[in-house]
């Protein structure tokens, strides 16, 4: 894409009232639009983002055998009230709304329940299960406070994996790989070696459920972790006595802020056996079906690795899930032969298939530089004073800032 041609402008401030670091970012950069607090709008290089992650976390979730679907947003009453959770005493999240004829109505924070009363429908026989679904889609949560920018929103995207099994063993099988698959997506976004699974609130299936947080000064969590035996502890379950359960030493542990990108749960029949959810054995004897929630919080990992990996001078994306992999920056605006030389460049990139934003603005060159590095595109394409008499560019990375000359035919092969 020409620059020119990008509607959205980089800016040297941010919004007053934005105090968070990814936020103030991606506002400055044009990634994302404040609509208020927690609530965000995401521009066109923004979206490209938003769809790399999205397409490594799909790719993930089908290769251990997700199913893809989207429930609705709008939800009834009655299939909240089925497991207690439509009282807003309950959930404290939750926004509702009403039809013209006054009927209740609340915005999906999450989909358990209504997934469950969608396979009531579906699922008999043992022959049906096992059964993996998930979905990427909005969530709403009247959030209390959120002040962390895109990493909570009143109105963000989840991807929520469901899980549904016969048996106990066949649950467990499947729950660690949804771990391997998560750790997958957090090393594809360039945040693994942060990112640590970590031990929390179970419920009353399961001692712990597993999160994934991501250490980071700008993170609500706090988890202590035994770096040398790879072991995260969520503050929220630290005792005496889980730690003697994990064979963990208080003397080992360091205390952390960190993000929760992840989770997941055992939620064992808490919401299948309230719907009627059973499925017939082999024998022809009704049984209860086992049940997993598997969330990522998407736009919480695009401002997670904004928070991670950006430096004083703006962002830097890792190739994956960057808008653009090349940023070619045209650094004489005045000079036909250079332009010339960055026109017919773009277009051969463009022609290999390259991924390249093309900085053909009419503005100086100091400008373009500040504006690529709070951009965070991961290669820059210098086009400047020698380029047209030698063919040479220069290549920069955005996050060593390493810098290496090559022919544009080399460049062509990359
Ligand atoms: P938190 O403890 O941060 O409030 P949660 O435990 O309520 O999150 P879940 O309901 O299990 O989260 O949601 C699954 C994932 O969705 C979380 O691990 C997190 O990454 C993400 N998430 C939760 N709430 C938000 C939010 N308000 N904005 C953005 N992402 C969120
Ligand atoms: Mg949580």
């Amino acid at each position: 894409m020409r620059q020119s041609e990008l509607f959205t402008k980089t800016r040297r401030e941010a919004p007053k009232d934005e105090v968070a670091k990814n936020a103030q970012l991606l506002i400055r950069a044009g990634y994302v639009h404040k609509e208020m607090a927690g609530v965000y709008s995401y521009l066109p290089l923004g979206l490209r983002v938003l769809n790399n992650i999205i397409d490594i976390i799909r790719q993930e979730m089908n290769a251990i055998g997700g199913k893809e679907l989207i429930l609705t947003t709008l939800q009834k009453k009655e299939v909240w009230e089925k497991v207690n959770r439509w009282d807003d005493e309950v959930v404290d999240v939750w926004f509702k709304t009403r039809l013209k004829d006054s009927t209740e109505l609340g915005l999906g924070f999450t989909h358990d329940e209504q997934l469950v009363n969608v396979l009531t429908e579906h699922i008999q026989s043992y022959k049906d299960l096992p059964v993996y679904v998930y979905q990427i889609q909005t969530k709403f949560r009247n959030e209390l406070r959120s002040k962390s920018g895109i990493m909570r929103g009143r109105e963000f995207l989840m991807k929520d994996l469901y899980s549904f099994n016969r048996t106990e063993e066949e649950q467990d099988a499947f729950y660690s790989k949804v771990m391997e698959a998560y750790m997958n997506v957090f090393k594809r976004c360039g945040i693994e070696d942060k990112t640590y699974v970590t031990f929390a609130t179970g419920g009353t299936f399961s001692q712990f459920s597993h999160e994934f947080q991501t250490l980071s000064e700008e993170g609500e969590d706090t988890v202590y972790l035994d770096q040398k035996n790879n072991i995260a502890i969520n503050e929220e379950v630290m005792s005496d006595e889980v730690l003697a359960e994990l064979g963990v030493h208080k003397k080992d542990l360091v205390q952390k802020k960190s993000i929760e990108v992840g989770n997941i749960f055992k939620q064992g029949t808490k919401f299948t056996d309230p719907f009627g959810l059973y499925y017939q054995d082999e024998r022809g004897e009704s049984k209860s079906i086992y049940m997993g929630g598997y969330g990522i919080g998407v736009t919480r990992l695009m401002g997670t690795i904004v928070e991670v990996l950006s430096d004083e001078k703006g962002i830097v994306w890792p190739e994956c899930v960057a808008p653009y992999t090349y940023h070619l920056l045209s650094l004489l605006p005045d000079d036909a032969e250079s332009i010339a030389f960055a026109n017919t460049l773009y277009a051969d990139m463009e022609k290999r298939g390259m991924s390249v934003l093309y900085d053909d603005r009419a503005v100086r060159a100091g400008e373009k530089f500040a504006d690529s590095d709070l951009i965070g595109i991961p290669w820059r394409v210098n086009v400047g004073k020698e380029t047209a008499s030698s063919g040479m560019v220069e290549l920069v990375s955005r996050a060593t800032g390493e810098v290496k000359k090559l022919s544009r035919d080399e460049l062509l092969a990359r």
